[in-house]
């Protein structure tokens, strides 16, 4: 799942072969740029930062011009050396990049916008965005304020998936961070104190940092997507799978052990 280790992990492959570059050659091979002549407006311009916040990547290019990408649930990047097989058809690219004989390719989309710095300070959602659970300077009080300001009856896993107070989150690690924890994700945030707040993110966050590092996210599903088997942990109950929130994400908990 693209989750903000993912994007970690795609920024800092991406980086080495970007940055302090001047790209060879840009193509944005998906029809519905071909009247945007990315590869004419980035022409000789340096890398000067691959930046991940959360679950958005960003290439910033000498002359205020920024690549902002959001993989949501289908999207990808990959770095292939040039001539190398990609694990995507070439028709699914949207964005190759070509420097230092590798590709960086994005596939499949779905938010791939060329923005200005200021229009992304001015932009509501990238600004309103909550402190990176990957990053280095993870500010905890300042995700324990977004979750107290949000609303108190929702479910705290539900919360937790709400990039304003923590970013990065996605539905796999929201599962996850419940489960070590040992808190059921339904209980709502008012009957969460800030000790078992502060314990969902100390639970991933040095597990996300490690996949953010290796990109092996897989290895750390000891709930997420483990329906109908047995608790890995109290061996009490089999794990249960319901849709939660306005988007009725599936969630993953035990019921006998997390509460
Ligand atoms: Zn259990």
């Amino acid at each position: 799942m693209p989750e903000g280790d993912t994007i970690h992990h795609a920024a800092n492959r991406i980086r080495p072969v970007l940055l302090g570059r001047v790209p060879d050659e840009i193509r944005t091979p998906h029809p519905r740029f071909a009247a945007d002549r990315w590869p004419e407006r980035l022409a000789g311009r340096e890398v000067e930062a691959v930046e991940a916040h959360g679950k958005h990547l960003f290439l910033r290019f000498a002359g205020d011009l920024l690549l902002h990408s959001h993989l949501r649930m289908t999207g990808a990047w990959t770095v292939r050396a040039a001539g190398a097989r990609w694990p995507r058809s070439p028709r699914r690219a949207w964005l190759v990049i070509h420097a230092d004989d590798q590709d960086v390719v994005q596939f499949d989309g779905p938010v791939l916008e060329l923005l200005t710095e200021t229009r992304r300070r001015f932009d509501q959602r990238l600004r309103a965005l909550g402190p990176d659970i990957v990053a280095d300077d993870f500010d905890e009080q300042v995700y324990l304020r977004r979750l107290r300001e949000d609303d108190p009856t929702r479910g705290i896993g539900d919360a937790l998936l709400d990039q304003r107070t923590v970013a990065g989150i996605g539905n796999l690690w929201k599962a996850e961070a419940c489960f070590r924890a040992a808190i059921d994700p339904w209980r709502p945030t008012a009957q969460v104190t800030d000790d078992e707040a502060l314990a969902l993110v100390r639970a991933i966050r040095p597990l996300m940092r490690e996949s953010a590092r290796d990109g092996h996210q897989a290895r750390f599903q000891q709930v997420y997507g483990r329906a109908g088997r047995r608790c890995p942990r109290c061996g009490e109950a089999a794990i249960r799978r319901r849709g939660q929130g306005d988007d009725n994400r599936p969630t993953y908990w035990c019921p006998a052990c997390q509460r």
